[in-house]
This record gives C-alpha cells, sequence and structure tokens, in this order.
C-alpha cells in the first residue's frame, strides 16, 4: 500500500500524512537515509482519534531490521565522530531552517495522528525546534577546560561522544520529544536510534526526511518501530551506549532499570501530578484563564498539564467561575476553525479517565463540570472528553492519586499557604507546580519550600526554555535528577570526559633518580 503514496523501499520522502489518504499505508522504518518497508507480519494499528478511522499501520519491526539499524548507526559513528563540530553545526542549521519550512506539514501531521488542534501541534513542533536552534551553540558547549597543574604541567578535558545511542519517545509530544533527543544527540557526534511512540510516528518520520535533507549522512540517525519487543531490544543491545526515554511511570522506572543493569547511561522523565496553589490576593482574571489553558490544553495530555487545585481559603468560591470559563472551550477536531481542544488519544485512555471521575463521585466528590458524554456532531466516533471539573477532592481519592492525563482538573481546599505545601509536597510526584499570588514574600517562601522540580510563580505551564533544562523531581524523573534533558545537562548526558594530564619539562631538568612517591603536584 505504501507504493500509493510513492514510497518505494528507497524513498527519501515521507508521504503527507495530513492529506486526505485514499487508504490506509503501512509506515516504513528510515534506515541509511532511506524509508523502507519493514518485512514484519506484526502490525500495530493506528487510528485517527477524533473519528477511529485507520490512518496507517505501525511495523513491529523483526530482529534482524532492528540489529541492521544498530549495525548502520555503528558504522556512521566511525566517520561522524571525526567531523568538526563546527560541520555538525551546519548540518544543525539547515535542520533548523527544514523544520520551519515544514512546520505546518510536521504539526497536520501531529493533529491526524494525536488528535491535538492544529495551533497547540504547531507549540509542539515549535518548542522541539528551539532546542535544535539552541543545540546549534554545541561549539561554545563542548569546550573542555585546561589548567596549569605544577610548573610543566597542564590538565584538561575533552567531551567526547558516548557512541550509538537511542531515544524511546511518548505519544503526547510527537515531534518535541524527538527533537529533545536528535539534535544533542547528534551535534554532539553520537549517532541515533530513535523510537517514536507507536501511536503517532508520522511527525518523527518527517524529521527523518529533514535529517537526510539536512546533510546527516547515512546511519547519523535511523527510525525503528514497535512497543515492548523493541525497547527490550534496545535495552539489551550492548552497542547501545545510553538510552533516553520520555514517558510514564511503568514503562520508565522498568527502562532504567532494565538499562542501567545492562550498564547502559539512562535519562528517563515519567509521569507528573501538577498542582497550582491560588491564594486570595492573585490576580483572579489571570488565574482563571492561565488555569483554564493549562488544564484543558492539549486535552490534558501533557506531562506539565496543570491538572491539580489547591484553593487556599476564600479562593474556593471561584470554581463556579471557572466552571463558566472552562464550559465556553470549544471541544472539535483538530483541524477545526476555533476548536480549543481534540479527542484523547485512544477508546482505552477514554474509558480510563471517565473512570477516574466515576470513581471520584463514588467516592464523595462533586462533579462541578462533566465532560462525559459529550460528542461533536462532525465527529461522533472520536474518543472525546470534554473539560471536567471535580471539586472537594481529598488527598486519599483515587482522582487524586492516579495521574489522569485527560481533560479533568481536580480541586482540593485548604485554609492557609502552609497546607497548600505541605499538601503538595506530599504527593509522590514532583516535576511541575505553580503559585498564583502578587506577593513576594509569599511566592519566594513557596519557591524556597516546595519540592517540585520546575515552579511557575503566576506562571501554569512552567517548561523551561532549552537554555536551561528540563528539571523534574520526585517520581517524576528516574535516577534522582542526576540526568536531564537539553540544556548543558543534555549536553553532558550525551558526552563522556576525557581528562588528559601533560608534561612538557625541558631534558635539563630531569632528575637522574626516579621517584616513587605518589606525584602531589605541588
Ligand atoms: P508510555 O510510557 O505508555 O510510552 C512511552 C514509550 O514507552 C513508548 O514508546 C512505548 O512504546 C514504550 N512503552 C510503553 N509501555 C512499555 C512497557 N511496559 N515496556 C516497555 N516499553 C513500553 O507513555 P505515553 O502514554 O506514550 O505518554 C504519556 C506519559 O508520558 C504520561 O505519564 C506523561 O506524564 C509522560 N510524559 C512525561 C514527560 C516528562 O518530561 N516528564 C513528557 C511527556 C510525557
Amino acid at each position: 500500500a505504501a507504493a500509493a503514496y510513492g514510497l518505494s523501499s528507497t524513498a527519501t520522502s515521507f508521504p503527507n500524512t495530513h492529506e486526505k489518504l485514499q487508504q490506509a499505508y503501512d509506515t516504513p522504518y528510515f534506515i541509511d537515509n532511506k524509508f523502507v518497508n519493514s518485512s514484519t507480519t506484526q502490525f500495530i494499528d493506528l487510528h485517527d482519534p477524533a473519528t477511529n478511522e485507520l490512518i496507517t499501520r505501525v511495523p513491529q519491526n523483526t530482529d534482524e531490521e532492528l540489529k541492521a539499524a544498530v549495525a548502520s548507526a555503528q558504522k556512521a559513528f566511525e566517520s561522524w565522530k571525526s567531523t568538526s563540530v563546527l560541520h555538525r553545526q551546519q548540518i544543525m542549521f539547515k535542520f533548523v531552517a527544514l523544520i520551519r519550512e515544514n512546520w505546518d506539514r510536521l504539526a497536520a501531521s501531529i493533529t491526524l495522528e494525536q488528535g491535538k488542534t492544529f495551533a497547540d501541534a504547531k507549540g509542539d513542533v515549535l518548542r522541539g525546534l528551539q532546542v535544535a536552534e539552541a543545540a546549534c551553540s554545541a561549539p561554545e558547549m563542548l569546550k573542555g577546560e585546561v589548567l596549569e597543574v605544577a610548573k610543566d604541567m597542564e590538565t584538561r578535558t575533552y567531551r567526547e561522544p558516548l557512541g550509538v545511542v537511542a531515544a524511546i519517545c511518548p505519544f503526547n509530544f510527537p515531534a518535541m520529544i524527538p527533537l529533545w533527543c536528535i539534535p544533542v544527540a547528534t551535534i554532539t557526534g553520537n549517532t541515533l536510534i530513535l523510537k517514536p511512540s507507536e501511536r503517532d510516528p508520522g511527525a518523527a518520520m518527517i524529521l527523518a526526511e529533514l535529517c537526510q535533507k539536512a546533510g546527516f549522512p547515512e546511519g547519523v540517525v535511523n527510525i525503528i518501530h514497535g512497543a515492548h519487543r523493541t525497547v527490550n531490544f534496545i535495552l539489551d543491545e550492548p552497542a547501545i551506549k545510553a538510552v533516553s526515554f520520555v514517558g510514564g511511570n511503568k514503562a520508565g522506572e522498568y527502562i532504567f532499570s532494565r538499562g542501567s543493569a545492562n550498564g547502559k547511561r539512562v535519562q528517563a522523565n515519567l509521569g507528573a501530578k501538577n498542582h497550582a496553589a491560588v491564594l486570595p490576593d492573585c490576580n483572579k482574571n489571570q488565574f482563571l484563564n492561565a488555569v483554564v489553558g493549562a488544564a484543558f490544553g492539549a486535552a490534558g495530555q501533557r506531562c506539565m498539564a496543570l491538572s491539580t487545585l489547591v484553593m487556599v481559603g476564600e479562593t474556593k468560591d471561584w470554581l463556579p467561575e471557572l466552571a463558566e470559563r472552562a464550559k465556553t472551550l470549544q471541544v472539535n477536531g483538530g483541524f477545526e476553525e476555533g476548536a480549543d481542544l481534540g479527542p484523547v488519544i485512544s477508546p482505552q485512555s477514554k474509558e480510563r479517565i471517565e473512570s477516574l471521575i466515576a470513581s471520584a463521585e463514588a467516592e464523595g466528590a462533586t462533579i462541578l463540570l462533566d465532560g462525559r458524554g459529550y460528542k461533536p456532531a462532525k465527529y461522533p466516533n472520536g474518543n472525546w472528553v470534554a473539560p471536567t471539573i471535580i471539586s472537594n477532592v481529598t488527598p486519599n481519592m483515587k482522582c487524586y492519586k492516579e495521574e489522569i492525563f485527560g481533560p479533568v482538573l481536580v480541586c482540593l481546599n485548604v485554609e492557609t499557604l502552609d497546607e497548600a505545601i505541605d499538601l503538595i509536597n506530599s504527593n509522590e510526584y514532583g516535576n511541575g507546580v505553580a503559585i498564583f499570588t502578587r506577593s513576594g514574600p509569599t511566592a519566594e517562601t513557596f519557591r524556597r519550600r516546595i519540592e517540585a522540580g520546575q515552579v511557575g510563580i503566576n506562571v501554569p505551564i512552567p517548561v523551561p526554555l532549552p537554555m536551561f533544562s528540563f528539571t523534574g523531581n520526585k517520581k517524576s524523573i528516574a535516577g534522582g535528577g542526576a540526568s536531564t534533558f537539553y540544556g548543558k545537562p543534555g549536553i553532558n548526558f550525551y558526552t563522556q570526559l576525557k581528562t588528559v594530564t601533560s608534561m612538557w619539562t625541558s631534558a635539563d631538568a630531569i632528575s637522574k633518580k626516579a621517584d616513587v612517591a605518589m606525584p602531589t603536584h605541588s
């Protein structure tokens, strides 16, 4: 079927998946700068979340294909590691320009496969593009250090690539998360094997085409597909030196332990339950808009979605007004004019979200705004959940303890800032947090005492730009947060230090007797 889209086994372009396809096709994998159809018999069906129509079949690559991708990356590493960083930077400049040129095409693929609105999908691409732009500053960031440690002696450090590295990506940011990895891994001299989410690989496939057009040599970026079997292959393959993972806790904790036990570097960003503390002195209008956007945007399927409100004192009386604003959001197909949020990813996800809402009801919470049962007229078969607000929630309820990952906001009441901080810190996740207040001292107290890794002060989704790093905390990041994505820590993750000590003493100054004591350099 792929041939119907001009895709031969040596094609170097990926089809425009958002154009009305006549028939579903099979997603190819990408090796040696070519799109290749898998010879597998096992496929994962991918449906448009707005219609549940089949779009593509994603292959579970065969073991031979997975091994071939590693062999290709190993071969490419030999020459890629020796290219100058300025050469790699030139390719990155072209990659950046091509992403801008293909911005709408990437976003359309995301809307089709993932469901988020076209405007939101453009943001998904932009936040990844910014990582690629920042990666262009690698010549500065890769500089080593040097010190004259003793007379005639100096020590210097070099940042060297690791070899073949791998990335395992989630469904919710089909462009941004691959772009947390492709630019940083490659500009530092590594070759990369990337496994996009089997639920929406289209944007990663377009990025692969752009890598080829930008001038990355064959094998520097390869894309493989599949679910657990492909993940296990990555974790057990000795030639793969590091693994970057973004996704949920179940997969991430497993990947962190199995990858680490096999001697690999692993960075793993996991799930979240992001709280906002709302103080009575905040700008109420700004708070209402910020929370409606951050709780329901992308149908709540962001790891930094603001899913939990801690209403301090009388701010609980603002909830009806919050519900009024949430009600005005348009839930519709992501390509539709005026759509504010699209469907959730799958029927299973819809069912899980609805059962968590039902559990809150059963446990005594109030369903202030109920988004269950909603269907836009044009898309009766999609996975729809409209904005839902659950109030009078307590920390023992299931809807509070679990990451809902849907357009559902849970609201708890406390009387003081101290209580708000204690409640938030008692939660096992620590990805993002926000406070809404006009008081500097209140914000400062919160900033000092709160345990989440990314804090917004009157900012609802404080995702750091790529000159910083994505610094989740507690159960939201594996390995105690020792390795974080992008920024200087991202460069450090993908490189290892080599430390060289040299001595250039003139022949006359060298003694006739060997010194066997531990050198002290004094
Ligand atoms: P997921 O964990 O289900 O899947 C992520 C990847 O892991 C996919 O490529 C998938 O194929 C693989 N995978 C899934 N289950 C596996 C298993 N049991 N064994 C081996 N591999 C497995 O995550 P998702 O549903 O795609 O994404 C949503 C989750 O990702 C949410 O929990 C969200 O909070 C989290 N997320 C976190 C961040 C962050 O930076 N902290 C960013 C985005 C998403």
